[in-house]
């Protein structure tokens, strides 16, 4: 039971206010009633986000229900007509092809998952944000100690500190949280030469081109652009010349490379968001020279997909300030969790972004984390069980959702060792459904463990509650 007189049982410092962070501590508050005391620390000096498209997964927008949020964030989502089984997947297309390319497969489900701006989604997890948590911005952790006591010190970039007794490490990919708690953990946990290892995030040798645009602009130039009508992916391998220097390659060598772009509408329909993505795995595990995110032009943007179809040309002639990424993940960790320190969203499992699923595998880190921690069970001496309990609940089902992702994006560049390789037709004049092909039974296959995934670490973590 809550015992909101009494004096909090324990604080929580959140380190990170983006996703993760944010729906952690949403997630403690509603389930502990002032029992627990939340400090969250974010480097920047508002709780903001990168102007882009993001899809929720289904299984997150059933935490989003949990939480009381579900009613704002399908508001803010785009609808598509509604019918008991409509292609409501994306349209996959064969797109490497300039006079133009073909319908690849395109999934047949009930139900997807939510498409909106990913400032929408921040912006009603701010709403949602507990006035008893206190957000205290412009502070960049850069290291943390355990005290005698077993409090936890924390310290600034501004030279300040504060104290906690637990840690959430939900700084995201490039984690100050991740990088202490490997460089001090105990050498009898994990094997000493693979420190840096996981406490650095990994280059996939991947960029993403990304960038958003009203839908208007697309209607004038090509009003039966594909893109106009829903989700599609255009799939294929690229002819990369020596301009586009961020592969380095010699002068006027030309390279084939696989690439894909996944389009879909947000803001209610009212704009397109776009996703390109270059992929060199030469260069994967190759330190990425430069800044990870930067503002190119959109001729460079246009020149990587020269060979493709004209539905995808058109698309990216409409692209305004386009900007590259570049694609990084966290090597798969040995454990989450160490005393009183634990780590969610891509602090612990930043995956590649082919499933559209790392937003919605933060939230549920954090529903499954703030459950735990609000626990009338849990205390303070016990609390290292509850963050033990929270690893092996979610650590394997995030991690096996990375590799499934990232699969996908081999499925979607035609790399993937016995299915569809690009060469032929594929399934062109199909109607795609469930079970058609290597490639839709390999994604059909995917869905289904993920669903097996969420009852698996559900029953145990109900049971408790
Ligand atoms: C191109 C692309 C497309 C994607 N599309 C999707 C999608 O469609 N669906 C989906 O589910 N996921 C998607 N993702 C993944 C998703 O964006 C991330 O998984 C998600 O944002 C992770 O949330 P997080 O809270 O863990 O980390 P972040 O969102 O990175 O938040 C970390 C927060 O911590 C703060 N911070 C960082 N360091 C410190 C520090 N040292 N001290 C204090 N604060 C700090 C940051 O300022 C930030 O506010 C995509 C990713 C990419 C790259």
């Amino acid at each position: 039971m809550s015992s909101s007189s009494a004096a909090p049982k324990f604080r929580v410092a959140i380190c990170g206010a983006g996703i993760g962070g944010l729906a952690l501590a949403i997630a403690i508050e509603k389930f502990a009633q002032h029992d627990v005391q939340i400090n969250v620390y974010e480097s920047r000096d508002d709780i903001t986000t990168a102007g882009a498209g993001i899809s929720i997964a289904l299984r997150a927008t059933e935490i989003m229900r949990e939480l009381g949020m579900y009613e704002e964030i399908f508001g803010v989502s785009t609808k598509f007509p509604s019918s008991d089984l409509v292609p409501s997947g994306p349209l996959v297309r064969k797109s490497d092809i300039s006079e133009g390319g073909f319908k690849w497969f395109q999934r047949i489900t009930k139900q997807e998952g939510l498409l909106m701006t990913r400032q929408d989604l921040v912006d009603i997890l701010k709403q949602h944000l507990p006035a008893s948590c206190t957000v205290h911005f412009n502070k960049h952790l850069t290291t943390y100690n355990k005290q005698p006591a077993g409090s936890i010190a924390l310290h600034f970039a501004d030279d300040s500190a504060a104290t906690t007794d637990v840690l959430i490490g939900a700084d995201g990919i490039r984690s100050s949280v991740r990088k202490t708690f490997f460089e001090t953990i105990d050498r009898g946990l994990v094997n000493s030469s693979k420190i840096a290892h996981y406490a650095n995030a990994y280059w996939t040798g991947s960029l993403i081109y990304r960038a958003m645009f009203p839908v208007e602009k697309l209607s004038k130039m090509d009003p039966n652009n594909v893109v106009s009508k829903g989700s599609v992916l255009f799939c294929g391998k690229g002819k990369v010349n020596c301009r586009n220097h961020w592969f380095y390659l010699p002068p006027n060598e030309v390279i084939i490379i696989p690439q894909h772009i996944t389009s879909y509408l947000v803001s209610q329909g009212t704009l397109i968001n776009v996703v390109a993505y270059v992929s060199d795995k030469q260069k994967a595990g190759t330190p990425f020279e430069g800044h990870w995110v930067s503002d190119v032009s959109r001729e460079e943007f246009e020149e990587a997909f020269q060979n493709f179809e004209p539905a995808v040309k058109n698309l990216l002639k409409c692209c305004e300030n386009p900007t590259r990424w570049a694609l990084h993940v966290v090597n798969e960790l040995p454990l989450s969790t160490c005393d009183r320190v634990a780590l969610i969203g891509d602090a612990c499992h930043a995956m590649t972004s082919h499933l559209g699923a790392g937003a919605g595998q933060a939230i549920e880190d954090a529903f499954v984390l703030g459950r735990l921690l609000a626990h009338p069970l849990t205390r303070l001496d016990n609390i290292h069980v509850a963050l033990k309990i929270y690893q092996d609940v979610r650590l394997s089902v995030a991690q096996f959702i990375a590799r499934e992702s990232e699969d996908l994006g081999y499925m979607y560049e035609f790399n993937t060792p016995g299915y569809y390789d690009g060469t032929d037709r594929g399934n062109e004049g199909e109607e795609g459904s469930e079970g058609d092909g290597g490639a839709i039974a390999g994604w059909l296959k995917a869905e289904r463990k993920l669903q097996e995934s969420v009852t698996l670490y559900n029953a145990p973590l109900f049971s408790l509650l």
